[in-house]
């Protein structure tokens, strides 16, 4: 065993033990997900350090086993020692009487080698107290135990030279239980390697965190214990639990104070930059730790063969959610007359075109292409009797020139955000894309990924709240000259139409169970990601029914 090798943590042998996947996340991708069960385990091991007089909680570590780790307690029995572990948990049924859990036993025998390194005195039994079922477990520390420990140091340590995550296991039990599922994705992976896999749902449905947006310029966000406080212009003050908020977006000059970031930051909350007209200025995420991710990022897109593939599934759904959506929004009308027929054609014909394309270019010419023909179809969907300032005539931006083009770059530039925070939550590069091309300052997996969403996540609610008269020329809307942006109030409209939709719950057709829009982008992000990692199929198979 090398010595310039760092020391495996006691509670990773737990998880390598448990599976080895779940030890690369948490121990090489340092991804740990603190879930209910996490937090009770933590609790069980704060009550006891309250109630139990001989409760200890001892820090080890020892070069020559390789390990370290944080034993819970010590007890003397007829001058021996025995470490002992405390579960939340039941213990295992056994045929004669409770079992140690195979993770359990690997952990506390663990924790025995570091007692016995450290005191001198040999340790030949270990304990496990399992609370849920009030059991104490007894572990020989024999030969056969010493030597599993030496041998998961030696897997633990193969494992950490590895940038390889490992397969997921095929004990799909492990899975129900594990608080990295909504990372690893277990039943995707299984779903993408048998179609008729029926997945259970694993990745959370909805979050329970919300999109915190501060649009007056002149509020300040700060700091009072675990909350963030904001105080608007008027004196006004709002104050949000950090627990309940996901992101913080500060629209114009709005001001945070540093207590703020850090506390952002200590909670994975990320903080966004905008201008007052909706453009990214950029972020302050504490995502996964990503070197990993990056390097086999880059590796995978780097080839062309797989960054054309994905380019041509995701020009695809593009300009398949663009179809449906002007098929299923003029049902029952005179598509003819309204041309949208026309666009529709157009689309068609495009799609075709991607689907023949075997280049790149070859498949950006047909993707404009379909979006020309979308936006001129776009216009017959929005009722006649609309203020004439409120009609579109075609897509303009940079800066647009108005209402409806004022309000789409608003949306896209929310939507922006959104993919951003999950691509960076998700531990890639947003700046190393597949379809489009390093021109602006925009970040080109950022603006890949948008493309999945536009349609549903702000073209079809600005529609729909378009129809339902919910925009005023006026007083939504500031002029200036051939320019037009949102107002104060306007900003606030829109934001609510978008956080709304992302709420939506959405039935996925390829992994068949429903979570919310909100939750869909940070889903389609890690499918992605498992183009390269894992299972490769299921990524931009998404679609408008
Ligand atoms: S979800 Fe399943 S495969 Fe993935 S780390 Fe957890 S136990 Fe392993």
């Amino acid at each position: 065993m090398s010595e310039a090798e760092p020391l495996i943590r006691v509670m990773a042998l737990h998880a390598l033990a448990y599976c080895e996947r779940l030890f690369y996340l948490e121990e090489v991708e340092e991804i740990r997900i603190a879930d209910a069960a996490v937090y009770a385990g933590r609790r069980l091991h704060e009550e006891l350090a309250a109630d139990e007089g001989d409760f200890i909680s001892l820090t080890l570590e020892s070069e020559t086993l390789g390990l370290k780790g944080k034993v819970d307690c010590i007890r003397r029995r007829d001058g021996r020692l025995i470490p002992y572990e405390h579960k939340r948990g039941r213990a295992k049924a056994g045929e004669e009487k409770p079992e140690p859990w195979p993770s359990d036993r690997l952990q506390v025998c663990a924790y025995a080698l570091l007692v016995e390194e450290h005191t001198g005195i040999p340790i030949e039994e270990a304990r496990i107290r399992y609370h849920a079922d009030n059991a104490t477990v007894r572990v020989p520390v024999d030969e056969t135990a010493r030597e599993d420990v030496r041998k998961a140091v030696v897997r633990a340590r193969e494992l950490s030279r590895s940038v390889e995550r490992p397969p997921v296991t095929d004990n799909e039990r492990l899975c129900l239980r594990c608080s990295l599922a909504p990372v690893c994705l277990p039943e995707e992976e299984r779903l993408a390697r048998d179609p008729r896999w029926d997945p259970v749902r694993l990745f959370p449905p909805d979050s329970d965190r919300q999109t915190v947006h501060v649009t007056d310029n002149g509020a300040r966000v700060s700091r009072a214990g675990e909350t963030l406080v904001i105080t608007r212009t008027d004196g006004r003050k709002e104050n949000f639990p950090i627990r309940e908020v996901g992101q913080l977006v500060l629209h114009g000059y709005a001001q945070v104070s540093t207590q703020a970031i850090h506390l952002c930051t200590h909670s994975e909350v990320g903080i966004h930059w905008v201008t007052a007209g909706g453009r990214y200025v950029g972020s302050v995420a504490s995502g996964a730790s990503p070197v990993q991710r990056r390097i086999r990022q880059y590796e995978a897109l780097r080839d062309p063969g797989l960054s054309f593939r994905l380019a041509k599934r995701l020009a695809l759904a593009r300009a398949e959610g663009q179809l449906r959506f002007l098929l299923r929004a003029s049902r029952g009308e005179d598509r003819a007359s309204s041309g949208v027929q026309v666009a529709v054609e157009g689309i068609r014909a495009a799609l075709a075109g991607m689907g023949r394309a075997e280049g790149i270019d070859a498949l950006r010419g047909h993707e404009g292409v379909a979006g020309r023909y979308y936006f001129s179809g776009l216009p017959a969907l929005l009722r006649d009797d609309l203020d004439t300032r409120l009609q579109f005539s075609g897509r303009n931006r940079r800066p647009p020139k108005d209402c409806f083009n004022a309000l789409l770059s608003f949306g896209y530039a929310l939507l922006y955000r959104d993919v951003m925070q999950a691509i960076l939550a998700v531990g890639l590069e947003p700046a190393f894309g597949f379809f489009h091309q390093p021109r602006s300052a925009a970040h080109p997996l950022t603006l890949d990924l948008m493309e999945l969403f536009r349609v549903p996540l702000w073209d079809m609610p600005l529609i729909a709240s378009m129809n339902r008269a919910q925009w005023d020329p006026d007083s939504d809307f500031a002029y200036a000259g051939p320019q037009v942006w949102l107002s104060e109030t306007g900003r606030e409209k829109a934001i609510e139409v978008y956080e709304r939709r992302k709420e939506d719950q959405w039935r996925h057709p390829v992994t068949r169970y429903s979570l919310s829009y909100a939750r869909l982008i940070e889903l389609e992000v890690r499918l992605l990601e498992k183009e390269w990692t894992g299972e490769p199929g299921l990524f931009a198979r998404m679609r408008l029914r």
